[in-house]
């Protein structure tokens, strides 16, 4: 049986689905979901990643959080967690330039959150013996300060999309139609957690929510702010997101979310606004463009550093990797962070109050 097979007898059985519950199925069913059972990163797999791109991306953000570690007066012990290592690449590069910090790696407890066996079995080889936790989610992070990295993670938890009629709104719906998957609206019905979307919408423009993101980043603002620390949060989006932004991902091509579900990537656009709405008790950052804050944490001095030790083809590849990462029209602009920091202490460096 197919992932396709399976939804559309779920279906038919059960009524039209949810589209958070469509993206979850896709992403992390068990047997057939798009994280549990294949490898997506890199050149041969559909999308590649800014720790992927370059050893520099990691690198700037784990001496970011040392920073802020030591800034915050270097507690003796904190977690350094990660949510969706994917390959492990950041965390392996950021724990590699760290070695700089007195003092930090001893005091880290790596967690990870990771949903994927595969991705999890892969992070372990990759960290290659560097003691880590791996747990589900967020909710069992330790109490305790926290260092915390989520670079497109958030972009892979499932969203509702609703569009507007009138003072209500219509939940778009996955259901059957001649044996094929396709987009249906429900009754319209009041939303109480979309009222304040009443006020930048008009009738048929469609909007997007995500529980889960709101749930885990209260869970690492909570912490955060009981105990001390910082998030840093990377992802494609903006303040406030309107519109369709499901987006499938196979091969680095965009597909039709519907048609080969498990087989590609789904994502959406993370709307920093909900982020940072609930990340109360914590405080959080403007949210910064990408190629900003790798500039302002000097990722030029690092690329002109790791120049002259390559020539050729790597010396160009490095070039290239560094473009891609900062320049507005690659992933500078597109891509964004937001901090979250404990109230009244310094924002995590490259990033404002
Ligand atoms: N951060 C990595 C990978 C991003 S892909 C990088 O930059 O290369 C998204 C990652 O999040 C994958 O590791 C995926 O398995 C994981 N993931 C997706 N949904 C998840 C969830 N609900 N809980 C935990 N991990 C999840």
């Amino acid at each position: 049986m197919t992932l396709r097979d399976h939804l559309i007898a779920r279906i038919t059985a059960e009524g039209p689905m949810r589209v958070d519950d469509y993206m979850a199925t896709c992403l992390l069913h068990p047997t057939m979901g798009y994280y549990t059972t294949r490898q997506p990163f890199g050149q041969l797999g559909d999308f590649t990643t800014a720790p992927e791109i370059s050893q520099m991306f990691g690198e700037l953000i784990g001496l970011c959080l040392a920073q802020t570690w030591l800034t915050n007066g270097a507690p003796e012990t904190f977690t350094l967690a990660e949510l969706g290592p994917g390959r492990g690449t950041l965390m392996a590069d950021a724990l590699r330039a760290c070695r700089a910090v007195p003092g930090f790696l001893e005091a880290a407890e790596i967690v990870l959150v990771e949903a994927s066996p595969a991705l999890q079995d892969q992070q372990r080889a990759t960290l290659k013996g560097r003691a880590g936790t791996w747990i589900a989610n967020t909710a069992q992070l330790p109490k305790g300060p926290l260092y915390l990295i989520a670079n497109e993670f958030f972009d892979a938890l499932p969203i509702r999309q609703f569009v507007r009629v009138g003072q209500q709104w219509r939940e778009r719906h996955i259901g059957v139609q001649d044996g094929a998957l396709q987009i249906g609206l429900g009754p319209a019905l009041p939303q109480p957690s979309l009222a304040h979307r009443l006020e930048d919408t008009h009738d048929g423009d469609l909007v997007e929510s995500c529980t889960a993101a709101a749930t885990m980043i209260a869970d690492i603002a909570s912490r955060i702010a009981t105990f001390g620390g910082a998030a840093l949060i990377v992802d494609y989006g903006d303040w406030r997101s309107l519109g369709d932004t499901l987006q499938a991902l196979e091969r680095h091509e965009t597909a039709d979310p519907l048609a080969q579900p498990g087989h590609a990537d789904l994502t959406a656009h993370v709307d920093f606004e909900a982020l940072a709405d609930a990340a109360a008790p914590a405080a959080y950052t403007k949210l910064a463009p990408q190629g900003v804050f790798l500039e302002r944490l000097g990722i030029t001095d690092r690329a002109q550093k790791l120049a002259t030790a390559s020539k050729g083809r790597a010396l160009d590849a490095h070039v290239a990797a560094h473009r891609r990462l900062t320049h507005p029209s690659e992933m500078g602009n597109l891509f964004k962070v937001l901090g979250l920091y404990q109230n009244g202490k310094t924002p995590p460096p490259g990033l404002e109050p």
